[in-house]
Order: C-alpha cells, then structure tokens, then sequence
C-alpha cells in the first residue's frame, strides 16, 4: 500500500492532501511552487506550517480553501474533494482587512450579511465571538480606533462567525509586536481549545508554531516539498509553562536547524 493510500484512509482525518503539486504558468516562465505534498490534519487538530519565504505556503493555504487549482493531486475535507470556495474554511490574514466605515460589529458580520439577513442567534454568536476575544466593549467602535491588535482579534471573530469546521490562518500575527503577539498566541490557545476547531497556520515565528500546534509541518526551500513534520508532545493547553520546557527549546532549535539548511541551499 502506498503512503498516500494509507492517508486517505484514516478515519480522524478533516483534510487529507494527497500528492499535490502546483506549477503556476506564465507566458515567459513556469514556477512549480509546490511538488508532491501529502498531509493529513486530524478533526480538531492543530498544525503549523512553517518554510522558507516563496516555498509555497501560502499557495498551499489557498488550495486547502478550493481559492487556488491544483495542477495534481487531491484535497478534501472530511472525506469529500475540495473544488471551488466554501464557508466550510474561515480565513484570517496577516493583514485584518476590515472595512474602515464598518463598526467591528458590522466587520465580524460581514460573512453572514452576504448570505442574507443576519438573525437574532447570529447577533447573540457575535456577542459570544467578541467577548471570547476580549472585545465585547468594542463591537460599536470602528477599525481606526482599535490597536492592530485588537484589529486581528476581529479578523478572527470574522473567521468564525460562518461556523466553518476549519480556520486557514496565513501568518496572523506577523504584522503584531512581540509582546501582543505573545498574549495573542495565549488567547488563539484558549480559543482553539474551547471551539474545538480544526487550524491550519503558517508562521514564520518558530516558537509560535511549537507553542501552538500539535505537529509543525517544515517546508523545503521552493519546489516546496515537505521536510519533515515535527510533534510536538504537550497537551491541548499551553501556558508559560510550556515556554520553560526544555523539549520546547529543543524541537525549536531542531526545526531552525531544518530550515537553516533548507534557507542555505
Ligand atoms: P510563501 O507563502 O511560502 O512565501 P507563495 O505561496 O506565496 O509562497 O509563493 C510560492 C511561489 O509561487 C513564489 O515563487 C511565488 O512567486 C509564486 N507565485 C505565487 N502566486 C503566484 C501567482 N499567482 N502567479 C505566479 N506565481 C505565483
Ligand atoms: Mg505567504
């Protein structure tokens, strides 16, 4: 049997990435941005991307969402192909993009309005979103008078408010300084742990992605291809803790190893 076989088959298994390539064509040049990537990411599981700049992170992120073809290979979610845009992926971005003449409220909103009438139960979920975030005072303010910080935390309720079964998130918070970022990393932490939902990130913070997720997925330089994928064996919390750990300093200094060489090549 074949590893891609074996993939496909586990039964835990919310989105399975079976042998995906992707090779972007211009009239001039091809770029194969990605070869033959296989990974599976479990219902409720946490994992990190991390790769050198231009190895195809984002690209992958964007077909998990159906936003980008696939030149080979097969993505689904729970057992069914990937084709085209769904609400079944929320998407945050390094930047927030939020609509500066839109409350927070009327941001977070945005997903549902543009499906039709939101409903007193959507109102009473973004309640729950905002405060789960530390945001309930501020729904009726607008983007210009949050921090970029609280900015991103919108984004993330905005991810949520459709109730997707899987948050894509592209380097959330790599426009942040280090101490909001910290105290982010906490609360995405206690928000994964009490939503239950499935996250993919990418980071280029390695500590970051050992901090949060379950296995670190570290990248080639581009073709991406996979180099290996890292567990990391702490629990669903994580707290400073964690950070005192010293398997947590080990499997840092591991992965930057990894990626010291794929960054020299
Ligand atoms: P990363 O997120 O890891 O920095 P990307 O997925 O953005 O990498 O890009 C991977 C490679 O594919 C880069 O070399 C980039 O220039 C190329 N690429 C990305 N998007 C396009 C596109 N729409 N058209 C052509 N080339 C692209
Ligand atoms: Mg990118």
């Amino acid at each position: 049997m074949s590893t891609s076989q074996e993939i496909l088959i586990k039964p835990d298994a919310a989105i399975v990435i079976d042998g995906v390539s992707k090779t972007y064509h211009s009239r001039s040049s091809h770029v194969t941005a990605l070869k033959d990537i296989s990974l599976s990411v479990k219902r409720g599981g946490f994992v990190a991307i991390v790769g050198p700049s231009g190895c195809g992170k984002t690209t992958l992120l964007r077909m998990m969402a159906g936003l980008e073809a696939r030149s080979e290979g097969r993505i689904s979610l729970n057992g069914e192909a990937v084709h085209g845009p769904s609400s079944k992926f929320g998407m945050v971005f390094q930047r927030p993009v939020l609509l500066e003449w839109r409350t927070i409220r009327r941001n977070v909103l945005l997903p549902v309005e543009l499906k039709g009438k939101p409903t007193p139960a959507d109102h009473k979920n973004i309640d729950r979103l905002l405060s789960l975030v530390g945001l309930s005072d501020f729904g009726e303010r607008y983007p210009r008078e949050l921090s970029g910080g609280m900015q991103q935390r919108a984004a993330i309720c905005r991810a949520l408010i459709d109730d997707p079964e899987v948050i894509l998130l592209d380097e959330p918070f790599g426009a942040l300084d280090a101490m909001t970022r910290e105290h982010l990393n906490l609360e995405f932490n206690a928000l994964w742990r009490s939503t239950g939902k499935t996250v993919v990130m990418i980071t280029h913070d390695i500590p970051e992605a050992v901090f949060l997720a379950e296995r670190v997925v570290v990248m080639s330089a581009r073709p991406g291809r996979i180099v290996e994928i890292v567990n990391v064996p702490f629990g669903p919390l994580r707290d400073e803790s964690v950070l005192a750990d010293p398997v947590f300093g080990a499997l840092a200094a591991h992965i930057r190893a990894l990626l010291e060489t794929e960054e020299a090549e």
